[in-house]
């Protein structure tokens, strides 16, 4: 269900939630830098342009996310102490950004990789502003998903804090440092004057297994694919 955009902005208010968090690889990150602004999969796809493959794609279709934009109300990378699997590059937006009606809100109940096609609505979001009231503890803070639904033009970078991209420091093919190569890629795509310019930030770690993770567990396949165009 829709949620009303002015009173959800109260809500987040009362539990003191200030930023909303998208993360997402290099690759698809580098067509939201080009149209100033993030896309749901359904929006880029229908643009023509270039974004990371994700193996939920074909069951986004189904049960009707595709078109929809996904925020976190927690930096989880901080929260598990290890990488975001969704990609290094993390959007901090200002939680204005909720009151802005053009942007239809729903917010889940679990990750929709979770549900199947018969899974009814209310199993699948908050219903109204008194169940969030209500529910909002009941629900591990991974599992509520702010979705703005329904999205075919850019989320504007305008409520933008904040970019922090990880450096997992780590060299690829023995020689290159897999950071500098994504820096570049950032610095190629965002321009002088870019909205973004000035806003990015190197993330910086304590008691993480990110680093351990990308070194030992991710492999040179999928470090490429988050990091590198
Ligand atoms: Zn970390």
């Amino acid at each position: 269900m829709r949620l009303d955009n002015e009173e959800l902005f109260k809500f987040f208010q009362s539990k003191d939630i200030q930023v909303l968090y998208h993360a997402n690889t290099t690759q698809t990150s580098v067509t939201y830098f080009n149209q100033n602004g993030l896309l749901s999969r359904g929006a880029v796809e229908n643009l023509g342009l270039r974004q990371t493959k994700q193996s939920s794609d074909e069951a986004d279709k189904i049960l009707n996310v595709w078109n929809d934009v996904f925020l976190d109300s927690t930096d989880l990378h901080s929260y598990f102490g290890r990488q975001n699997y969704y990609g290094p590059i993390l959007f901090e937006f200002d939680i204005e950004l909720i009151k802005d009606y053009q942007y239809e809100i729903w917010i889940t109940k679990n990750n929709p990789i979770y549900w199947n096609k018969d899974t009814p609505l209310e199993e699948r979001y908050f219903q109204n502003i008194a169940e969030l009231n209500n529910d909002w503890g009941k629900y591990s803070t991974q599992k509520k998903m702010i979705t703005i639904r329904n999205n075919t033009s850019p989320i504007l970078f305008e409520y933008v804090r904040r970019v922090v991209v990880d450096d997992p420091r780590v060299k690829i093919d023995d020689e290159i440092r897999l950071f500098n190569e994504t820096a570049k890629i950032i610095n190629e795509n965002v321009s002088d004057g870019h909205i973004l310019k000035g806003k990015f930030k190197i993330r910086e770690c304590v008691n993480c297994w990110c680093r351990d993770n990308y070194l030992n567990q991710v492999g040179v396949i999928d470090l490429k694919r988050l990091f590198l165009q």
